[in-house]
């Protein structure tokens, strides 16, 4: 899924940095410029299920093997 961000990036969804909010789930623009956070309010439950998993595995990466 391509989608584009204000800033002007495209890129795969999948690309942006998953992040866990109170309401189950976003995904940060990796443009540390922007930052732009999109909520996941319009994804089925199951697919921000999976968004969730993402983030809290990628939380769970020691830093020293994300470079
Ligand atoms: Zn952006």
């Amino acid at each position: 899924m391509r989608e584009v961000c204000y800033c002007g990036r495209t890129g795969e969804i999948e690309d942006r940095e998953p992040v866990i909010d109170g309401e189950g789930g976003a995904l940060r623009c990796p443009n540390d410029e922007c930052g732009h956070v999109d909520y996941l309010l319009w994804l089925s439950p199951e697919n921000r299920r999976i968004v969730m998993k993402e983030a809290e595995r990628r939380s769970g990466l020691n830093r020293s093997t994300a470079a």
